[in-house]
């Protein structure tokens, strides 16, 4: 039951994430409009609002209009739903899984941002270093195992200059206050080992090569698989 719950928290949190992505890329307000169909505008009713289930009810369509509505915004609900599910298998229900989860939201959505535009906006970051902060203050973390690291990765990124996004660096240098060595490493190689087997996907299909990949949701997906596999200590 409790699972059934956190499933559901996790899909509305996806909704929202999905909507925010949306209107941010477009440079829209997040609260007003409220949610409506885009093809006619009417709003949605609450029925309408329920994550997956109204997509599966109305057959992907508008009530109003029947317009297709697009698959990406139930997607996103099922993948936060899921993610939220596995951190609570893995952290049990207490703060540090409400701030994990929390980190992992913005991180969807920056990713979704990235994707679209491969802008990475300061007050995304922002909110991730307090997130940081706040889990290095709850969990009792000891700082100073983490930096080492960030001192190499400040290196890193001075020596990589244009090669990689501020956003993108700036980004793995505060998620890495939340790891010690060996995880730093760990988290680091799956980000890279994801992007790495995306863009050697993307090249045997003969993607555009000067495009540059957004890196953002490899970083996404390392810090996942790192909380996921070794509980983030
Ligand atoms: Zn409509």
């Amino acid at each position: 039951m409790i699972v059934l719950l956190i499933f559901f928290l996790g899909a509305s949190v996806g909704s929202f994430l999905y909507l925010a992505a949306m209107r941010t890329v477009a440079r829209e307000s997040l609260l007003r409009p409220g949610s409506h169909c885009d093809h006619c505008h009417t709003p949605l009713g609450a029925a309408e609002l329920v994550p997956i289930l109204s997509y599966v009810a109305l057959q992907g369509r508008c009530k109003t209009c029947h317009a297709a509505i697009g698959i990406a915004s139930t997607l996103t609900e099922l993948l936060s739903g899921f993610l939220f599910v596995l951190f609570y298998l893995r952290l049990g229900l207490n703060a540090s899984f409400v701030l994990y989860c929390t980190i992992v939201s913005i991180l969807l959505l920056m990713a979704g941002i990235d994707l679209a535009t491969q802008d990475v906006y300061d007050r995304h970051l922002i909110l991730v270093g307090v997130l940081v902060f706040l889990l290095l203050v709850w969990e009792k973390k000891a700082v100073i195992s983490a930096l080492p690291g960030v001192f190499v990765w400040i290196l890193f990124a001075f020596a990589a200059k244009d090669r990689m996004g501020d956003g993108d660096k700036i980004l793995i240098g505060l998620l890495l206050f939340l790891f010690a060595p060996p995880l730093q490493l760990r988290f680091f190689l799956y980000s890279v080992w994801a992007a790495a087997g995306v863009a050697i996907f993307l090249l045997i299909h003969g993607a555009d090569k000067k495009r540059p990949i957004p890196f953002v949701p490899f970083i996404a997906i390392g810090f996942t698989l790192v909380i996921l596999f070794h509980g983030g200590v």
